[in-house]
């Protein structure tokens, strides 16, 4: 009997490896099924970076891997795009809506003390003082930049 393929997975290869199925031929609701949101590149890019850090925003800031194609983005914002001239209501508003998002994140599940920065940790969370490293963030690069 043949087993079920798990949603995202379009066929077992010859050698009974997944494939995964293309992403454009999935609808919305078959892309949330599998645990994916719409969600705007720029935070996708930052988000991929604090994964990649090993859960620190501070070690995303200090990131000096220039060669990443992320690099760039990765303080989630596009450094080519043109400035914008922005009116100080706009400013405030953006400045609250980001503080919103800060708070959200540090108050939803996949929030864990031991991924935050002290500076960046809200006041009566424990923070762990070495945050794990992401598979980028070798010991080595983390010494010379230490330097
Ligand atoms: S190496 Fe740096 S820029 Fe690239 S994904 Fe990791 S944190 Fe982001």
């Amino acid at each position: 009997m043949m087993e079920a393929l798990a949603p995202h997975v379009e066929r077992l290869d010859e050698m009974g490896c997944p494939i995964g199925r293309d992403p454009r031929q999935m609808s919305a609701a078959d892309l949330e099924a599998a645990g994916h949101r719409k969600e705007p590149l720029l935070r996708l890019i930052r988000r991929n970076c604090i994964d990649c850090a090993g859960g620190s925003e501070a070690e995303v800031r200090r990131c000096s891997l220039i060669r990443c194609p992320f690099w760039p983005y990765r303080m989630s914002t596009n450094p080519f795009a043109a400035e914008r001239e922005l009116s100080e209501a706009q400013r405030t508003a953006l400045a609250t809506a980001a503080a919103a998002r800060k708070r959200a994140r540090f108050s939803s599940p996949a929030s864990t003390p031991a991924t935050l920065e002290a500076a960046e940790a809200p006041a009566g969370i424990a923070v762990a003082s070495c945050p794990s490293v992401g598979p980028k963030h070798d010991a080595a690069t983390q010494e010379s930049e230490a330097a």
